[in-house]
């Protein structure tokens, strides 16, 4: 980076940061910041890296050749990030805390939290120092947006998502039943559910105590997350009972999924401390629409008959609509 020239780079700026308040998702950000950034950066190599958190994954783009900025640097471990500090590392000065010779660090840091770097590496003093007040402005303005995205998503989330498990609450359900059945109904796209009940839950509850009775609930959520395709969705429906909607799927590929469920929770180890708390089983129902129910209503009706029917026959188990209509 050479002499800046400024009126070019305030263009780049705002038109950057006007664009970035647009964006409603990490996704979007990182396609505008991925546009604009390198171009503000002429002449150095550079990268951006947000750190994850529980609502977001860790995320990185660079620009240029430059293997020193790759990876972000552990900010534990480096005195002068740690402190929200920026730190500039001349090309003929020693390697600092996990940063190269050479390269500047700028930490992304809102309300004292630190969201990620901005990285620039040059093989030229003068370069770094030239390009440090743009750097920092830049990681201003990624600071605020990705805070502001994140706020946003945790109370989307807060106010869709099951504390416990971090699936989807009863709420959410009865809104995508709603949707999804309309949206069925008008694309003629198959749809189905699946819903199970833990087996003699009240038991486990009582022998091994409610701690570990939520420790059960919190591994089928984990491992119903992992399982649920990009056309499921994932709920709690409440207490230990869960829906799992399927959207585009058949009932052959619904009791298929069932199954995968069913032999899947049976396989979970789940231990809490001392506490030994799997195996734990559930008995299954899987309903298709509109052929066993042509509302939401009757869907989970449906699902839910199918459920009381593998209660009824020994626990366990898949029960279809198809099996229990005759
Ligand atoms: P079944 O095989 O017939 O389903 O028997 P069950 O014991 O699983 O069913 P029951 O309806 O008798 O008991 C459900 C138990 O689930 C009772 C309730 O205390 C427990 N439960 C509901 N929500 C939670 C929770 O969030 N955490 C814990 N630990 N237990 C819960
Ligand atoms: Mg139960
Ligand atoms: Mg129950």
């Amino acid at each position: 980076m050479s002499e800046p020239n400024w009126s070019d780079l305030f263009r780049l700026l705002s038109g950057m940061a006007r664009l970035f308040q647009s964006c409603s998702t990490e996704e979007e950000l990182f396609d505008v910041a991925d546009w604009y950034i390198p171009r503000m950066f002429e002449g150095v190599d550079g990268a951006i890296h947000l750190f994850a958190d529980a609502d977001a994954k860790a995320r990185s783009f660079t620009w240029g050749e430059s293997e020193s900025i790759a990876t972000p640097p552990d900010m534990e471990s480096n005195a002068t990030l740690v402190k929200g500090q920026p730190l500039l590392i001349a090309p003929d000065a020693p390697a600092q805390g996990g940063c190269a010779a050479g390269t500047l660090t700028v930490p992304i840091i809102a309300a004292k939290r630190p969201l990620g770097v901005l990285q620039l590496a040059a093989t030229e003093a003068e370069a770094l120092e030239n390009a440090q007040g743009m750097a920092f402005i830049t990681a201003e303005h990624m600071a605020l947006t990705v805070d502001n995205i994140r706020i946003r998503t945790r109370l989307k989330n807060l106010a869709v998502k099951d504390a416990l498990t971090g699936l989807f609450n009863r709420r959410f359900f009865d809104e995508s039943m709603n949707r999804e059945t309309r949206e069925a109904q008008e694309t003629g796209a198959p749809l189905s559910v699946v819903m199970f009940d833990i087996d003699h839950f009240k038991n486990l509850n009582d022998t091994k105590g409610h701690d570990a009775g939520d420790v059960a609930l919190q591994s089928v959520g984990r491992f119903l997350g992992a399982t649920a395709g990009e056309n499921d969705i994932p709920c709690r429906y409440g207490g230990e009972e869960f829906f799992f909607i399927m959207k585009g799927s058949n009932y052959e590929q619904a009791l298929e999924m069932g199954e995968t469920i069913r032999a899947g929770i049976a396989a979970l180890n789940i231990t809490h401390g001392e506490i030994q708390v799997s195996p734990i089983n559930v008995s299954v129902g899987v309903a298709l629409y509109p052929d066993h129910g042509d509302t939401p209503d009757k869907l989970a009706k449906a699902a839910d008959l199918c459920l009381y029917h593998a209660k009824e026959h020994g626990r366990n188990q898949v029960v279809g609509y198809e099996t229990i209509k005759k």
